[in-house]
């Protein structure tokens, strides 16, 4: 896209940079500290969560449907914590295993075991001469961690606005037999915030893969964190895989991080009853029970569906407006330049935003500069390199709306003023 800098005459472009310039010397001469780089509840949405915490008293009941919740034992999770973990993953609840409190802390023990024993009745990976996954991109820095730990080498794939481009997956997972898995963060994509569509969640379950070890983490971590009553629909990909006979390569993940509270909730597995009973044995060699009066407490402040949905409806009250603002600041301050395109998700924590080839490094490095700190430019690929440098990815949950509001401002002025020098150069 061409940029109104790149229309102007040499003179009018010189004179459109030293005004810029003379904004950002006065930005920057104020001294500000802003952070916009941080995914996660603002101290403020947090504390919806605080009754959860007078839930279980020592006079509490601690049983739940006949389990002891304050011993050993139950290590899949007590019944009505999986239970919810089934309504939340769409597989029945004896498909379910309740842990706490990291989702991502699961999907590196699943990994690390495919890694050293392999999917059961397959090599295991770490003898393979090559182990790759496909990774949509912008995607998740922390999942491209957890392979690149291992010694796997990330694919990126272009995310489409209606998920990854299934053209490429289909192609690249049919021919290449050391493609074995996949990352998905189906609803509201982190950062894109978008949802796969049905035909992509079919496609996903059914395609043809030349490794019949291939697995999908499909991490769910966004599923219930609609910004609004019509939040986008997301299709059971475990039915759809079912019908396939795909159903073992589905694992699914999820957690209340962003539901109750971050790094201490719980944490959901789901996929099919092989898997789960697998996974079960393999982490419970290293875990005797994971804390239940943890479940017990989630369990009984969210007992149902229609609870969680009240519940994540006072999230959406905090982060509506966020949303909105960036959308608002944007729009006015980018809207005519050509500069930059962003996303506009109806749930999830992020924005995705994309400038010119070869400026994203730079606007991150300005609005440091000038008191904005924002995640790193390249994080939302594999190994951290943007091959046109343009991403960057928008947290807008954490901070106060009227910081928001100053980082935002300060995005668009180093956005023109980056833009404005590529004109130039
Ligand atoms: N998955 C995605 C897509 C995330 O964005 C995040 C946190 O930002 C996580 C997983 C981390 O979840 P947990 O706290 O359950 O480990």
């Amino acid at each position: 896209m061409e940029t109104i800098y790149q229309r102007m005459g040499a003179e009018e472009l010189a004179a459109a940079i030293a005004a810029l310039e003379a904004e950002v010397a006065e930005v920057t001469a104020k001294g500000l500290k802003l952070d916009m780089a941080r995914g996660k509840p603002s101290p403020e949405q947090v504390a919806i969560s605080r009754p959860l915490l007078d839930v279980l008293s020592s006079s509490a009941d601690l049983m739940d449907e006949g389990v002891d919740c304050s011993n050993y034992g139950c290590f899949e999770g007590i019944p009505s914590a999986r239970r919810l973990a089934g309504s939340f993953l769409g597989v029945p609840a004896g498909q379910t295993i309740v842990l706490g409190s990291s989702s991502l802390n699961i999907m590196q023990s699943v990994l690390v075991h495919y890694w050293e024993k392999g999917v059961p009745g397959y090599t295991p990976w770490r003898k393979l001469e090559s182990v790759k996954f496909l990774c949509p991109v912008p995607g998740y820095d922390r999942h491209f961690g957890l392979t690149q730990d291992l010694g796997i080498e990330n694919i990126p794939v272009r995310m489409t606005p209606t998920g990854p481009d299934m053209d490429e997956v289909e192609r690249l997972v049919a021919e290449d037999s050391s493609i074995k898995g996949m990352f998905c963060v189906p609803k509201y994509s982190n950062p894109t915030g978008i949802t796969y569509s049905d035909e992509t969640v079919r496609r996903l379950a059914t395609m043809k893969c030349a490794a019949p070890d291939f697995r999908i983490v499909w991490d769910n971590a966004y599923c219930v964190h609609d910004l609004t009553d019509h939040g986008d629909k997301l299709l059971n990909i475990h039915d759809v895989a079912l019908e396939a006979g795909n159903e073992d390569r589905v694992l699914e993940f999820a957690s209340t991080s962003k539901i109750t509270f971050p790094g201490a909730g719980v944490a959901f597995f789901g996929s099919s009853f092989a898997n789960m009973a697998e996974v079960s044995r393999t982490l419970q060699v290293g875990l005797i029970s994971a804390n239940k009066l943890n479940q017990l407490a989630h369990a009984r402040f969210l007992p149902t569906m229609d609870a969680l949905h009240a519940h994540m409806a006072k999230h959406a009250e905090f982060l509506r407006p966020r949303f909105a603002l960036v959308q608002e600041k944007l729009r006015d301050g980018l809207g005519e330049t050509g500069c930059a395109t962003w996303t506009n998700p109806n749930g999830g924590y992020f924005v995705s935003f994309d400038s010119q080839p070869g400026s994203a490094k730079r606007i991150v490095a300005l609005c440091l500069q000038m008191g904005v700190k924002l995640t790193p430019a390249g994080a939302t690929w594999p190994y951290g390199i943007d091959p046109e440098d343009t991403n960057i990815r928008i947290a807008p949950t954490y901070p106060s709306l009227e910081e928001l509001g100053a980082a935002l401002d300060i995005l668009v002025l180093a956005t023109k003023l980056v833009c404005a020098q590529l004109a130039s150069e």
